[in-house]
């Protein structure tokens, strides 16, 4: 990054020469100059971090629950939170693209904070109102879960003197992978605070059926998308298949999500899957 072409202080210079390192690995280059796309790319990111950073502060973000359905009798048995963004340029944005922007500006961090405080609160609410409220689950991304003081910020959020506060969590499958023993230990901590952890995403990362059976987790995840494509493509079915079966043979749950029709409903309860969540049933 050149001055002053691609920036006038050292901030700027050292922001954009990272941006420009980070398209040299990407593209296998041995060196990459600073380019006005780059540029663009940078600018464009450092304004979405400041909405993003606004809309902590002006309460923009919005956690919408969807229920969990135990197969054998249609009962609900918890719910996911699911966050979404009331955006007053964008409109509403949904969860897969919003995780995706808070994790590029960094964001992810005060973000899943505030969805750990504000499941709480309504869990209470629920319990106040005399209802029988379904257990959370919170979705924890690679960066809250990487960071140090992750299992002290869980506790900040969800400590009430012991009571029970309701709360689970899922961590996606491809980077719980990647440093085992390291997570191993954390879940440990986030298991005897009584939280139980789900594997989300399940068949999409490169787990091991050893290290899958050394995690202290409770119930696996089958992706959206095997579910999606199982009735039209007989290598996804037997996937979902598999899958099942092996996570069920290690003692472990299993949850399809993204159940949209009675087809998919009908031939996972076939299969004996234990959970359900999607738009065929809210
Ligand atoms: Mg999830
Ligand atoms: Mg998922």
């Amino acid at each position: 990054a050149l001055y002053p072409a691609d920036g006038t202080d050292a901030d700027a210079l050292l922001r954009n020469a990272t941006a420009a390192l980070e398209q040299a690995k990407l593209s296998g280059d041995r060196y990459q100059f600073c380019t006005p796309e780059i540029n663009a790319r940078v600018a464009e990111n450092l304004s979405l971090e400041t909405k993003l950073r606004h809309a902590v502060a002006n309460q923009e973000f919005v956690l919408h629950y969807q229920p969990k359905v135990e197969l054998k009798h249609g009962s609900i048995v918890g719910v996911e939170a699911l966050i979404g963004w009331q955006s007053p340029e964008l409109g509403l944005v949904p969860p897969l693209k919003l995780i995706h922007l808070l994790e590029e500006t960094g964001v992810i961090l005060e973000v899943g904070a505030w969805v750990l405080r504000q499941a709480v609160i309504d869990y209470r609410r629920w319990m106040e109102m005399g209802l029988a409220a379904p257990r959370i689950a919170v979705n924890v991304s690679i960066f809250e879960l990487r960071q140090s003081e992750f299992v002290e910020v869980l506790r900040e959020a969800i400590d009430d003197e012991g009571r029970a506060t309701g709360i689970d969590l899922e961590i996606t499958e491809s980077l719980i992978m990647d440093d085992v023993q390291e997570d191993i230990t954390k879940l440990r901590t986030v298991r005897d605070m009584g939280m139980s952890v789900t594997i989300d995403d399940f068949g999409t990362g490169y787990s091991s059926i050893a290290s899958l059976a050394k995690l202290p987790v409770h119930a696996i995840k089958i992706d959206r998308a095997f579910v999606a494509s199982m009735l039209a493509d007989p290598n996804a079915m037997l996937l979902v298949e598999t899958m099942i079966s092996l996570a069920q043979s290690l003692g472990l749950k299993v949850i399809a999500e993204g159940v949209d029709d009675e087809e998919q409903a009908m031939m996972l309860r076939l299969l004996s899957c234990d959970e359900m969540q999607g738009n065929l049933f809210s």
